[in-house]
């Protein structure tokens, strides 16, 4: 393991961007199981549905059984050494030095062609709620090249024990090339005030929230508004279960929110061939559908594409009353 000492303050996204980028490109030629996993990407194969005019992508994704069939539970946990902490790292992984907390690695289990986690330096569990500021923060800086996922400690973090965000190349999960057809067939539930500007996903095939605004201070405030709301639905004492994908655009963030109510559909559960191995995280809300096995892969169709949305995301009851607390409790 060994530390860039980076200690100097990059604030222009394009260096960060290309910090990051150049960390890829040194871990390819120092790492072999990371490039052959990055070079395997290459041949990974995928199939495309269109759905109501919405795009969605299914990509069989083989290295990615591990993550998709994690066991998150407290018990499997505590019985193995937590993989994102330093001393656990794989003796090849090299890290960017991001502040004073986190460190940006090159995820070697891709899903994109530039794939990264941020990991805090520190163990502390997996929690969006104070650290949603954070986010905000990395998305600015790597917003020149990159998109910002989060997944909540039971809807998709295989990590949930300690704090972490993936970066992926920009533009490559597809909800993020459909904003202008998603805000129009949304037109009627737009909340758009002087800081702000709240989507109401409700025709996209999953029930979501859409938070536009070049003012962190009103994203704080909107997020914490939303989180409370959100809690008053879930389990108490618990995150409520949550996916964003968060990007930073030409001075202004775009952050999705896509509230969960389970972490695996029951097609994961199946015996024999109505089985899909699929635990939808960030990026297949976003509609990219991570399919480790080739036979889930090949029989997926747009009923079970629709059908697993909405078993793991929020009910129109729910999202209704999100949607109202935010228009009316947050005044806009
Ligand atoms: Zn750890």
């Amino acid at each position: 393991m060994i530390l860039n000492n980076q200690k100097e303050k990059r604030s222009d996204s394009t260096l960060w961007a290309f910090a990051a980028n150049r960390l890829m490109e040194e871990q390819k030629l120092e790492w072999t199981f990371l490039k052959n996993n990055y070079d395997d990407l290459a041949g990974v194969v995928t199939r495309s549905f269109e759905i109501e005019g919405i795009n969605i992508v299914v990509q069989n994704n083989p290295a990615r059984i591990i993550s998709t069939t994690a066991d998150t539970d407290n018990a499997a946990i505590n019985n193995r050494p937590c993989f994102l902490c330093l001393n656990n790292l794989p003796a090849e992984q090299k890290a960017l030095e991001y502040g004073k907390h986190y460190l940006i690695l090159c995820n070697p289990y891709p899903i994109f062609k530039e794939h990264f986690t941020i990991v805090h330096k520190k163990h502390i569990p997996q929690n969006i709620t104070s650290n949603f500021d954070d986010l905000l923060d990395i998305s600015e800086k790597l917003g020149f090249q990159y998109t910002l996922l989060y997944n909540g400690p039971r809807c998709g973090a295989s990590a949930p024990e300690h704090l972490h965000f993936q970066a992926a190349s920009k533009k490559v999960i597809p909800i993020e090339n459909e904003i202008a057809y998603l805000k129009r067939i949304n037109e009627q539930n737009i909340l758009r005030g002087d800081k702000i500007e709240i989507t109401f996903i409700e025709k996209f095939l999953r029930f979501g929230f859409l938070f536009e605004s070049d003012n962190k201070n009103e994203l704080l405030q909107t997020f914490k508004f939303f989180v409370r709301s959100f809690k008053n639905v879930s389990k108490p004492n618990e995150e409520p279960m949550m996916n964003i994908i968060s990007s930073y655009n030409n001075d202004y963030w775009r952050v999705f929110i896509f509230p969960r109510k389970t972490h695996r559909p029951s097609q994961y559960f199946a015996i024999g061939a109505d089985q899909i191995l699929v635990s939808p995280a960030a990026v297949d809300l976003g509609g990219l559908i991570v399919l480790p096995r080739p036979e889930d892969f090949e029989k997926i169709n747009i009923g079970q594409i629709a059908d697993i949305y909405s078993q793991v995301t929020i009910t129109k009851e729910y999202f209704e009353y999100l949607k109202a607390r935010l228009a009316k409790g947050y005044k806009i």
